[in-house]
């Protein structure tokens, strides 16, 4: 018989493993959370900390399931961001409470805009010319602005949230690529083990074939850009005639205090291997002809070449509509899909439990303690460009 015997044992302190871990230690679980580099890092400290409505996703013609499944996320953080949901989320910041969605005007920006209205009806909200905001107003964009009800988070604190309480069950591992071999030789016998390393799941499935059964996943790789100094605070995703928004913009702060824009959406669309000039002059280009007076004379920027790793979707290039998750017994390989998606995947990973908490709680102080991550920004390589 095993040494130490749990309820339940996590790899992979993203927000996925993250979220489970707070949920199950706040029900009375015994559950450990292993992390192979540093809490928070991978996609979850890179990402841009949106709380998505579905919005995007209507407007890129994707009223589908995934619009639909969105939807309900953004209360279900607020509640948490106020102490009031399933896990404490109160020591973590707003990025920002809501977002704008910028159409540039013309014949394109009117289309968009009847097709955005048909999708999502009374829930656009089209702020008056005169009520802008006036970094919006500053900026030289001509179009349409609407408001968008999604709440923007500050990752870190968000990460830092939902490890603190229960950092004590948050353990470094040195053997990533044999998780099973670690417990066995830690003495740890686990009730569910849940994988949420994102990469590494597939890897791990194949070292036993009848978990690899049916696995799949997907890569969908980003060249995110980065400039410095950002002249304002604005989250936003500014659209242009594709599916995908010419930029999502978002700020972050360096730990210096500096501002920075982190750029996503179509100037991000590209291998993670393609030259760094790309990027620039694609955001280059998108500002000159959408919000002209952003001054970029004198910035620095940066990439962050990163891959979404997601279970496979059925649709070619896009994501899955909810959470995947691949159980074969008391062993589950998850993706949460998208970071808003972290309270739905612990909904449905309880489901799968069987077990009731067994209120006892291990002491795991035998295993080395895990460290948080650091932010891109912090961590970028900054180049002038000219
Ligand atoms: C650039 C970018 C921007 C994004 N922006 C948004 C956004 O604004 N809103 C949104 O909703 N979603 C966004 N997403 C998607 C979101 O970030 C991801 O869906 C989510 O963070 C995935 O979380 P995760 O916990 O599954 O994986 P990750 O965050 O990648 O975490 C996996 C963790 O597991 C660890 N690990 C790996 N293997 C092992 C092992 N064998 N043992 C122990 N630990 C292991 C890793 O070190 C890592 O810490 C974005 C994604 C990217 C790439």
């Amino acid at each position: 018989m095993a040494e130490r015997q749990i309820d339940i044992v996590i790899f992979g302190a993203g927000i996925a493993g993250l979220w489970a871990l707070h949920r199950f230690k706040a029900m009375g679980y015994d559950a450990l959370l292993l992390e192979s580099e540093s809490i928070g890092g991978g996609q979850t400290i890179a990402s841009q900390g949106i709380i998505h409505s579905g919005l995007k996703y209507a407007f890129a013609g994707k009223i589908n399931k995934l619009a639909q499944s969105i939807s309900a996320m953004p209360d279900l953080w607020r509640a948490a961001l106020r102490g009031e949901g399933d896990v404490n989320l109160s020591a973590a910041r707003y990025n920002a409470e809501s977002q704008y969605l910028m159409i540039p005007g013309g014949l394109m920006g009117s289309l968009v805009k009847l097709v955005t209205k048909q999708a999502l009806g009374n829930n656009v909200h089209e702020v008056k010319p005169d009520d802008w905001p006036e970094k919006i107003k500053s900026s030289g964009f001509k179009g349409t602005v609407v408001f968008m009800d999604e709440p923007v988070l500050d990752v870190p604190s968000v990460i830092r949230a939902l490890a603190e309480p229960y950092k004590d069950s948050i353990r470094s591992i040195d053997t990533p690529d044999d998780p099973f071999g670690f417990l066995e030789r830690h003495g740890i016998e686990a009730r569910h083990v849940i994988f949420t390393g994102a990469a590494s799941n597939a890897k791990i499935a194949a070292l036993k074939p009848q978990h690899a059964k049916g696995l799949e996943m997907q890569h969908r790789p980003l060249l995110m850009g980065l400039f410095k100094p950002a002249p304002y605070r604005l989250y936003a995703h500014l659209v242009g005639t594709s599916d995908k928004p010419v930029a999502t913009i978002t700020t972050h702060e360096t730990s210096e205090g500096e501002l920075v824009w982190y750029l996503g959406g179509a100037v991000a669309e590209r291998k993670k291997e393609a030259p760094a000039e790309q990027v620039f002059e694609a955001a280059r280009k998108g500002f000159v002809k959408y919000m002209p007076q952003v001054d970029l004379s004198n910035v620095q920027w940066a990439t962050v070449p990163i891959d979404r790793v997601e279970g496979k979707s059925i649709s070619e290039g896009w994501m899955p509509d909810t959470p995947t998750i691949h159980s074969i017994g008391n062993v589950h390989y998850c993706w949460p899909t998208k970071l808003t998606f972290a309270p739905l995947l612990t909904d449905r990973l309880l489901e799968k439990l069987d077990i009731k908490p067994s209120d006892t709680q291990t002491d795991f102080s035998f295993l080395p303690e895990a460290d948080y991550t650091q932010t891109p920004w912090d961590e970028a390589q900054w180049t002038k460009s000219s």
